[in-house]
């Protein structure tokens, strides 16, 4: 059954045609694609500024879409892993930024939902975990708040190499926070920040790891440094710092010990910052397609596609991003707890692999297309720069990916160093 709903081409929507699925995530994927002309619109400006995409998030909050992946139970849409993963490649395609940023806010609700649901925990924790999470779903259905996921802290522990260096002391009524976080994306603009510390107390190790939500008008907490980059510029992911700022016990997101469970036994919540490179990925090659075909807006009709050497590159770029879509989609399917250890290889080199050809393809484009493609009026060279950043990022960078391929491949779990 196909999937697209017009004006999606379905050479450019996410799964293509005859994808198996659900009624549901179809009427999602074509409310998301209804959202895509006006992001795509706005995104230059977000994009020259490096401003937050306020009017998108505007539009998500009264589409509902804010509450993609909080479950059904809780009054959202109860969005999965995998249908996450399509409407953040489906928006990712028009707005880079919005769909990047968008991606801490989803995981903030999908990791304390549908993958919290899948861990082991104590009645006790289990009974705990129900009330808390019942208060930070209800404030983005009913409030429409928004939640950021800052994690990095430019240690190895965003990398999942070290505890994180952010401490959260229990106190009477609930916690402590101390620490820095940087690139923390939707600075300024998030209603709740949900910090990755570690318990405060004499031996920390990353099992003592805290997933905690710190509102952003908390006393203590301040954004500071400035927000310049290459790409991405819409996610203005500046710096926090946390001074004694104390946030109440419901604030936490998960039970104590309970992160450090997620992210050895769920590994895919990790790819969640793949799918908008792979909508990226899409964009360019659709740009490449209409451009050299004459039919991008305010340029010229000058077309393009009758010499052999674009057909030849636009294929190899066609044959680049069929092999991207084929290993994201299978990606998609293996996602659960404790994957065999043939699905987390995968795993890591579908996030290799989206991130790296995203931007090969985006550097393909321009090639391809010549040198007015890249002026500042059209959006490819947005998406190149855009594009630059995806193998950048923690915890599975695309070395960090071929490091864990590499190791894992040649020892089994417990073997020791040679
Ligand atoms: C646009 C954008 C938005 C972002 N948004 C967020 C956000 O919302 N929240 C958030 O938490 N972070 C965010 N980040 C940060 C991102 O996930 C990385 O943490 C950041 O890019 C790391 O930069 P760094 O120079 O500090 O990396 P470093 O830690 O200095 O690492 C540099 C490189 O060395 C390698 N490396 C690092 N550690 C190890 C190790 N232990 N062993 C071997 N190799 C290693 C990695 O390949 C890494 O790329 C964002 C980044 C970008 C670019």
């Amino acid at each position: 059954m196909d999937i697209y709903a017009p004006p999606c081409d379905p050479r450019y929507s996410v799964a293509g045609s005859g994808a198996a699925l659900t009624p549901k995530q179809r009427e999602l994927i074509a409310l998301a694609e209804s959202h895509g002309p006006r992001f795509a619109a706005r995104a230059a400006r977000y994009d020259s500024e490096a401003s937050f995409p306020f009017e998108n998030y505007a539009e998500l909050k009264a589409a509902g879409l804010l509450g993609l992946c909080v479950p059904a139970a809780h009054g959202g849409h109860g969005a999965d892993f995998r249908t996450y993963a399509l409407i953040s490649a489906t928006l990712g395609k028009y707005c880079g930024a919005t769909a990047l940023t968008l991606n801490m806010h989803m995981c903030s609700m999908l990791w304390p939902g549908a993958l919290a649901d899948d861990l082991d925990m104590t009645p006790a924790d289990r009974s705990q975990h129900e009330s808390y999470r019942a208060v930070h779903f209800a404030r983005v259905v009913k409030d429409g708040a928004i939640y950021a996921q800052p994690f990095s802290e430019g240690s190895a522990a965003a990398a999942g190499k070290a505890p994180f260096g952010t401490t959260a002391a229990k106190v009477a009524g609930g916690w402590l926070i101390n620490g820095k976080k940087i690139f923390a994306s939707l600075s300024g603009a998030a209603d709740y920040y949900g910090v990755l510390c570690t318990e405060d107390k004499p031996e920390r190790s990353m099992r003592d790891t805290l997933y905690i939500a710190v509102p952003g008008r908390a006393p203590g907490l301040t954004v500071v440094g400035d927000w310049d980059p290459l790409g991405m510029r819409g996610t203005v992911s500046r710096n926090l710092v946390f001074k004694d700022v104390f946030v109440p016990d419901d604030a936490q997101m998960m039970p104590r010990g309970v992160y450090f469970q997620a992210a050895s036994r769920w590994p895919h919540m990790f790819t969640t910052l793949s799918p908008t490179y792979m909508g990226i990925a899409i964009a360019a090659v659709e740009f490449t397609v209409k451009y050299l075909r004459g039919e991008i807006e305010g340029m010229p009709p000058v077309k393009r596609r009758m010499y052999p050497t674009k057909q030849i590159a636009l294929a190899e770029m066609w044959v680049k991003l069929e092999q991207t879509r084929a290993l994201f989609l299978r990606m998609l399917e293996d996602a659960r707890i404790d994957p065999p250890k043939d699905a987390r290889l995968r795993a890591y080199a579908a996030q290799f692999t989206i991130m790296e050809n995203a931007n090969a393809l985006c550097a393909l484009a321009i090639r391809t297309c010549g040198g007015q493609s890249m002026l500042k009026s059209l959006p490819l060279e947005r998406l190149y720069r855009d594009s630059r950043c995806g193998a950048l990022m923690l915890p599975w960078t695309a070395e960090l990916c071929l490091d864990r391929i590499g190791r894992e491949a040649l020892y089994e779990p417990g073997e020791a160093d040679d």
